[in-house]
């Protein structure tokens, strides 16, 4: 819990990844990236994983960079798959340590079973896709995409994206996620402060229906993040009128994935006000100031 409200004099790169899910850099890494892009501050966001908030922490200091500790955490609503960003969560907690625990279980026996089917039709086996990942690293499609690169099977990750591993390809398969209420109530039991991730990458006609919102923003949403490289153009001004309507904030992010992914580091932001209620809404964890 932050004793001190911290004095947010600048802009946050809210949701950012690292080698401790799907992102290409290291935690420190990171953090030194987020100095070269010139940010006040920079959430590190993993997977369903809090594991890099040490090594992205001891950072601080040199870099000059804030860190505010926080997840981006699986949810599922039917066959979607919907992302809560966590700010700010106490990493200890039993509840959050649970379910995190089993969703990347579940990751695994789901991406040993993509890899089996692909596996009929290409030559990939899981040795090549834990050749892609560290010890400990939340597991996800990324990995199987870097592993289908590594056999020559596609270009790049986003072109694994678009081929082999596109739905219609029939290789998909989902992993176990707590519905996006559980979510928040998780997230705001273990202190931190939920943010719907990416809630506009289907379009306009796709977004999450008010009673739904609802529904979470009683349970404790605290924003939405709107200005993600992601979202279409045409969904903005209608998340914009629903976070008004709802009381919400809204956030800025790049969705930093290093070189997995084209979007930048800082590419989209956070206005100071908005971090700054951020953090002291949190009772989990405290930002890392240098
Ligand atoms: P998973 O965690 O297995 O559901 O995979 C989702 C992750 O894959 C997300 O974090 C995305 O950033 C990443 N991803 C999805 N589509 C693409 C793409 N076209 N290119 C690169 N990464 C992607
Ligand atoms: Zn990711
Ligand atoms: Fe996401
Ligand atoms: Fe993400």
């Amino acid at each position: 819990m932050s004793e001190v409200p911290a004095a947010v004099v600048g802009e946050a790169d809210l949701h950012a990844h690292s080698t401790v899910s799907d992102g290409t850099e290291s935690p420190a890494r990171l953090m030194e990236q987020a100095a070269a892009a010139g940010l006040w501050g920079v959430a590190l966001t993993d997977h369903d994983s809090t594991s890099g908030w040490a090594e992205a922490a001891a950072a601080v200091p040199e870099t000059g960079v804030v860190l505010i500790p926080g997840m981006e955490l699986s949810t599922r609503e039917g066959f979607s798959s919907v992302h809560m960003l966590a700010y700010l969560v106490d990493p200890l907690d039993e509840g959050l340590l649970a379910e995190t625990a089993r969703i990347r279980e579940s990751r695994i026996t789901r991406a040993e079973e993509i890899v089996r089917r692909i596996g009929r039709d290409y030559e990939l086996s899981w040795e090549d896709v834990l050749e892609q990942t560290a010890v400990g690293t939340t597991i996800g499609r990324p990995h199987i995409a870097d592993a289908l690169v590594a056999r020559g099977h596609a270009a790049t990750r986003s072109a694994a994206f678009a081929g082999i591993l596109h739905p219609r390809s029939g290789y998909a398969q989902p992993h176990y996620a707590p519905d996006p209420l559980t979510g928040v109530r998780l997230i705001r039991a273990a202190g931190g402060v939920p943010v719907l991730a990416h809630p506009g990458t289907r379009g306009a006609e796709q977004l999450i229906p008010p009673a739904r919102l609802a529904r979470l923003v009683e349970a404790g949403l605290f924003g939405l993040e709107v200005d993600h490289p992601e979202n279409r153009a045409d969904a903005k001004p209608r998340l914009r009128a629903l976070a008004d309507r709802f009381g919400l904030a809204v956030t800025g992010s790049s969705d930093y994935h290093g070189a997995g992914k084209p979007n930048r580091l800082g590419e989209s932001r956070t206005a100071p006000d908005v971090v700054e209620r951020l953090i002291a809404e949190a009772r989990g964890s405290a930002p890392v100031m240098p």
